[in-house]
């Protein structure tokens, strides 16, 4: 018994001595790693700063194997994977943040916001629209809509697309009428050639039109589909409300328009109406309009072509020249073809159109750009008028 208790006096201290010797050693252990993992973050710096992003990457690894509680690192890290193309990696490492249970509110965030990213940049556009739609009410939630809108627009979803859209209106993010309108005309333009729906069709665009009158294209489309069917007059009046809701846009129905008039015995009144427009607003594809149905309705050609000449007097035009001249007798007649031939290679080119926003140009007439998806970015003018 007493040799036991000896022991345990003597042991106390010891043991008490071991302990605190221990916990130096543990402390400078510590303070080793903690200025290791500086050394390694900031050695990581100095290669990205010298575009080694390899030994950067190596780096970094190392600092956040030393400190895997710091997520700035982990950030830092996610990024470069990311930028570097390394998807797979760059999304470890974004859900290794999201399941740490210590992390704050605004770095599961931002983690949350890097992960969409990394699956958007990687293509895989099903696992951005989750990673997305898990923003909502952060303070990524507007960036998150603006994309999942980009999302659903190029994965032609329209109903979801036209869901975003109304949520960015509602938290004040702009005007997306006209928008919502080409949604509807996707839309039925699909119910019309998948589906050989044409009553759906024909609900959508009266809605594309009740919900945004000054828009252009549900006229246009409607008027389409009612000629389709037979309704000739039906579909020139839908064309003629076009020169009072989108004046603008009368040069890209003036020909169509003039064939639904004649097609329901109404040349005149489709003269009138082209006269009018061409009068507020010159153009080329009006003129021409003007030149077919002054000639439907008797006027000699000689006359008729007069028109041209009136167009090039407020707008100077090689395609209007090259027209005109089409019926124009030549001095050398044999040379008329060539010369014609000359002509008519030069203006085609003149005769397209071309996205404001990219430069894109097309011989048709696009309400998406192919280019850079904007919306109404093509002017409804050929080139040459522009
Ligand atoms: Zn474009």
């Amino acid at each position: 018994m007493e040799f036991d208790i000896t022991w345990m006096l003597l042991g106390l201290p010891i043991a008490f001595a071991l302990g605190w010797l221990a916990s130096r050693l543990d402390l400078r252990q510590l303070r080793i790693e903690n200025r290791q993992a500086p050394k390694a973050y900031f050695k990581g710096l100095n290669h990205l700063l010298n575009e080694q992003q390899d030994q950067a990457i190596d780096a970094f690894i190392e600092a956040v194997q030393k400190d895997p509680d710091t997520s700035e690192l982990h950030f830092a890290l996610g990024n470069l994977f990311r930028r570097r193309g390394e998807y797979e990696r760059a999304v470890r490492v974004h859900e290794h943040l999201l399941s740490r249970a210590d992390l704050a509110k605004s770095d599961r965030e931002r983690a949350q916001h890097a992960l969409s990213l990394d699956f958007l940049k990687a293509g895989l556009l099903d696992r951005a629209e989750d990673a997305l739609r898990k923003l909502d009410g952060t303070r990524f939630q507007e960036q998150a809509w603006l994309t999942l809108l980009a999302i659903y627009e190029r994965s032609r979803e329209w109903p979801q697309a036209a869901e975003t859209a109304q949520r960015l209106q509602q938290s004040g993010h702009g005007d997306f009428a006209s928008r919502l309108a080409h949604y509807l005309c996707e839309q039925a333009a699909t119910a019309l050639v998948r589906a050989k729906d044409p009553a759906s069709a024909r609900t959508l665009l009266q809605k594309a039109i009740n919900d945004a009158p000054q828009a252009a294209r549900p006229r246009i489309q409607l008027a389409a589909l009612l000629a389709g069917q037979g309704d000739q007059a039906g579909a020139f009046e839908l064309l003629e409300s076009v020169q009072k809701y989108a004046p603008q846009a009368l040069p890209l129905v003036a020909a169509e328009l003039l064939r639904t008039a004649q097609a329901s015995g109404q040349n005149q009144r489709a003269l009138a109406l082209l006269t009018q427009s061409h009068e507020e607003f010159p153009s080329l594809d009006v003129a021409e309009a003007i030149v077919q149905a002054e000639l439907a309705a008797g006027t000699p050609a000689e006359e008729a072509r007069q028109w041209y000449i009136r167009h090039m007097q407020q707008e100077p035009s090689l395609i209007a020249a090259a027209r005109w001249l089409a019926h124009e007798p030549f001095a050398h007649e044999q040379a008329h073809p060539t010369v014609q031939q000359s002509l008519d290679h030069a203006a085609r080119p003149l005769a397209r159109y071309r996205c404001a926003a990219c430069g894109f140009e097309a011989q048709a007439y696009f309400w998406q750009c192919p280019g850079c998806q904007a919306w109404d970015s093509f002017p409804p003018r050929r080139i040459e008028e522009l």
